[in-house]
């Protein structure tokens, strides 16, 4: 972690600022973190491989035990929950390699971790609603500066969306050590990264930011009266034109997969005190980004629709740009590459290579088979322009994929 990032960060408990006990165990690499203890008024955290672990399970007490022991090894294994000596010797060597990609790190922890999906989540529908969401809402309040926070962000997937929209970098919270080591690393390389838990207060200060999101997790949150507070505190910020967004929550009306306790429409609307928010079915807003835009926030969807919808997204603000239509926008992230969807398999004739599109399994096709909206089926193109892609240039045939999504813009060391 930035040691500037001191200045946002709060004990979740007693509220006061945190500093680096520099009488104790840390290294530090100029601004630069990696490893030490924290203090405040009443506790200590430790931070492991830049991440300051900001709650006191029993893993994270273990793990800051380790690090003012001066084993900031150990301290890692224990938040990856890497019992098995074996199995921690050969994630420590994929640790400290260069070269090693999201996906080896995902085939050490095995099948357990993050399920088996990861690879294609960069065009399934939820992500894709979920980034054009996030360009239009936080692209817009960010465009006069500020900084953003991703809680409950996982793996960092949408962190990365976020990381090309500011200069200062982007915040990304989770309770899991182990996705946001993964996000820090691979997904969003860059962000600052704080482990916490989103049923607790957040450790951060107030008006810390401008644009505060929690998208594919809501459901999954107890305290969601607190969680929409303590967002609603962080873009406090003196202004009053930042964002609050929802993105991807279950609707208690309509039973989904992984369905967790959603709430409905009315009972959503009820945890903002502070602000109006409005309510979107997902449905109409997957529509618009299949049809290659505009994303229309300007929309007012009917009660009925609402109740319908598996899934949700809740914005918030007084910013006047936000609700309006909005073009997508596909600018790539800072890091990464052009690749093929890995959800096609090539097949060369000649000059020509067709493309056929082809599901892992069953299960994927039922969860995530909506993308058959926008990835065509089959698609044959000349053997030069995916040569050219191999060298890093996108011909002007390749561009139309990249709005397809047969084409995308990938961490370079993901798989
Ligand atoms: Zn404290």
């Amino acid at each position: 972690m930035q040691i500037s990032s001191l200045d946002i960060l709060r004990c979740p408990y007693c509220g006061g600022r945190l500093e680096l006990v520099t009488s104790l165990f840390h290294r530090r690499d100029g601004d630069e973190i990696h490893d030490g203890i924290l203090g405040c008024q009443c506790c200590i955290f430790g931070i492991v491989d830049g991440i300051p672990v900001m709650h006191l399970g029993d893993d994270s007490t273990a793990a800051r035990d380790h690090v003012q022991a001066g084993r900031p090894d150990l301290a890692r294994r224990t938040l990856f929950s890497l019992a098995d000596a074996a199995q921690a010797a050969r994630f420590d060597e994929i640790a400290a390699s260069t070269t090693s990609t999201y996906r080896d790190v995902v085939d050490v922890l095995g099948p357990s971790f993050e399920g088996g999906y990861f690879l294609y989540r960069f065009s399934d529908p939820t992500y894709i609603v979920a980034d054009a969401v996030v360009r239009a809402v936080a692209g817009t309040v960010l465009s006069g500066g500020g900084r953003a926070i991703d809680v409950c962000g996982g793996s960092g997937h949408l962190t990365r969306t976020l990381s090309g929209l500011t200069s200062e970098p982007p915040v990304l919270a989770d309770l899991y050590f182990s996705k946001i080591w993964l996000a820090r690393r691979f997904t969003s390389p860059g962000c600052e990264a704080v482990c916490c838990d989103g049923n607790s207060p957040l450790p951060f200060r107030r008006g810390a930011f401008r644009y505060a999101m929690c998208t594919d997790a809501f459901m999954f949150i107890w305290t969601k009266r607190q969680l929409v507070g303590e967002l609603a505190r962080l873009i406090d910020d003196g202004r009053g034109d930042g964002a609050l967004l929802v993105g991807h929550t279950h609707n208690e009306r309509t039973w989904s997969p992984s369905h967790g306790q959603p709430l409905s429409q009315d009972g959503y609307r009820d945890l903002f005190e502070t602000m109006e928010p409005r309510i979107f079915g997902e449905a109409g807003l997957f529509a618009d980004v299949v049809k290659g835009g505009p994303l229309d926030l300007s929309r007012h969807d009917s009660r009925d629709a609402i109740d319908a919808d598996p899934a949700l997204t809740i914005i918030a603000s007084p910013h006047p740009g936000v609700f309006a239509p909005h073009a997508l926008s596909h600018k790539p992230a800072a890091d990464g590459a052009y690749r093929v969807n890995p959800l096609y398999v090539a097949e060369r004739t000649g000059d020509r290579v067709t493309l056929r599109l082809r599901f892992p399994d069953d299960d994927y096709e039922d969860e995530y088979g909506a993308c058959r909206e926008y990835l065509p089926a089959e698609i044959a193109l000349d053997a030069s322009a995916l040569a050219a892609l191999a060298d890093g240039r996108l011909t002007t045939e390749l561009r139309g994929l990249v709005e397809r999504r047969v084409i995308l813009h990938l961490p370079s060391r993901y798989y």
